[in-house]
């Protein structure tokens, strides 16, 4: 993700905030003492409720424990003058233990049914947690299959102070979907956490006239059928819940392939229809570009979304970033599209490390510049360590606050951290690092404890003054 001022768009949703928070408190603790709240550990015994948070300290209602999903196969149609969504969610998962009960995320929205394994499971709701019941206890280790229908009128989270408006966003022709960091649950029942990934299939039917973008490739042409139209999208690399996308509205098309061979879509919104060209030749070149810096492209097509709703932030979605309502320059596209390794194909456990999307999708703008023969990173390094005054030197960019996730720190000092690693291992060790970490975590999740273990056994140096210097102390470095 990238701001480009979201907060002063979002400063008129105080009030929804004020009444979003106070419901999520009240829903956490209290319980139902069945459903797992956060407060009661996971249990491993036989037959008993998979917990409603994944374990992550910062969000702890957020993605479920007790199961891990593999594959979402979603049913979605949607109908923009009416705001409605009707849909039917399959979920592959597996147990990870024997489960009486679980969990799902989901938000707002009517369940109809749940089925398990093919037999009606009952459920319950409450805040943001959907507790299903199969008929009979879940094996550990064995596969099962979720299928719920559902719909209604979905709507974002809106989180004034912190995160901004999110989510399934309805716009006057469609949606704008851009989910970090938790709102997959706003438009289909999900373990929404990224410590959960998984494949997805998307048949998204539309009135006739609309365009639906979702993650990955397009399979087949849209069938029209009754005035409508079915658009069939399938992600079958692994992929986090908060990329997942379903962007409906009037768009323009350019599709082709990248001079390197890529497929690569880029759709622009009829207002930016002077974007279209600029964004599909910029993705196709950046995407080369990164290719032989971080590694090979780790999906399977490249591209990118610029929609007219006023977003204020670009999404890293994956192989399809969003542009919430304005002309992406190469900065924040070199960031979008360093995403595809750092976060989308490497992707993180715990919110707290951020850092590990956002510091490399940064230094990747630098590094962009630094390709332009404009600015050089080592420029910019400089040109904000010279920054004496600036917050991010009190707050040590290595573990995200929940409060104040997109701390600038996160950004910045993040990807300063990268630079004073390349200044220590120098040039060579520093890239094929790059390239060897992405490789050795492909589709995979990664922790900064990983990152800096492999940055020590690549260079053969000692770097844990460093990294403490700039991850965790609330102070400027002055030495490292
Ligand atoms: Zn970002």
């Amino acid at each position: 993700m990238r701001d480009i001022g979201r907060l002063a768009l979002a400063s008129t949703t105080i009030f929804s905030l004020i009444a979003s928070t106070a419901c999520t408190a009240s829903s956490g603790e209290s319980g139902d003492g069945g459903a797992g709240p956060s407060s009661k550990p996971a249990s491993t015994a036989p037959g008993t409720a998979g917990a409603a948070g994944i374990g992550d300290p910062d969000f702890p209602k957020d993605g479920n424990g007790g199961y891990d999903v593999r594959h979402y196969r979603l049913k979605l149609g949607y109908e923009p003058a009416a705001k409605r969504l009707d849909a039917v969610a399959s979920i592959d998962a597996t147990a990870l233990q024997d489960l009486s009960r679980f969990n799902l995320d989901l938000t707002g929205l009517d369940v109809r049914t749940i089925k398990v394994d093919g037999a009606p499971a009952a459920f319950s709701r409450e805040g943001h947690e959907l507790t299903v019941t199969p008929a009979k206890t879940l094996a550990a280790g064995r596969p099962f299959a979720v299928r719920v229908a559902y719909g209604g009128r979905p709507e974002p989270i809106r989180d004034a102070d912190n995160l901004g408006v999110y989510g399934f966003i309805p716009t006057a022709d469609g949606a704008f979907v851009t989910c970090q960091p938790n709102g997959a649950k706003t438009w289909f029942p999900a373990n929404d956490h990224p410590a959960d990934k998984a494949t997805f299939d998307f048949e998204i039917t539309v009135p006739k006239g609309v365009t639906a973008l979702a993650n990955g490739e397009m399979a087949g042409r849209p069938r029209e059928s009754g005035g409508k139209t079915t658009f069939v999208w399938r992600e079958r690399h692994p992929m986090v819940t908060y990329l997942a996308t379903m962007t409906l509205g009037k768009f323009q098309l350019r599709e082709g392939r990248t001079a390197a061979g890529l497929p690569n879509l880029a759709a622009a919104d009829p207002e930016y229809a002077s974007a279209l060209n600029d964004l599909y030749t910029l993705s196709g070149k950046i995407t080369d570009y990164w290719s032989t810096v971080f590694g090979p492209y780790p999906f399977g097509s490249t591209g990118g979304v610029v929609d007219d709703y006023a977003a204020g932030y670009a999404l890293e979605n994956q192989t399809k970033p969003m542009y919430g309502g304005f002309d992406p320059d190469e900065g924040i596209i070199a960031h979008e599209l360093a995403h595809q390794w750092f976060g989308n194909s490497l992707s993180i456990k715990r919110w707290q490390e951020l850092w590990l999307n956002e510091g490399f999708a940064t230094y990747a703008e630098w590094l962009w510049s630094e390709h332009k023969g404009e600015e050089t990173a080592e420029q910019i390094f400089q040109r904000h360590y010279g920054s004496l005054e600036s917050p991010m030197w009190e707050y040590p960019p290595g573990k995200a606050r929940p409060d104040d996730l997109f701390n600038n720190s996160v950004y910045t000092r993040g990807g300063m951290t990268l630079h004073a690693l390349r200044q220590r291992i120098g040039d060579k060790t520093f890239f094929d690092l790059l390239r060897a970490y992405t490789a050795r975590y492909k589709y995979g999740a990664v922790t900064t404890d990983e990152f800096i273990a492999m940055a020590e056994e690549r260079s053969g140096k000692q770097l844990d003054g460093l990294f403490q210097a700039w991850l965790f102390t609330p102070q400027r470095p002055a030495s490292w």
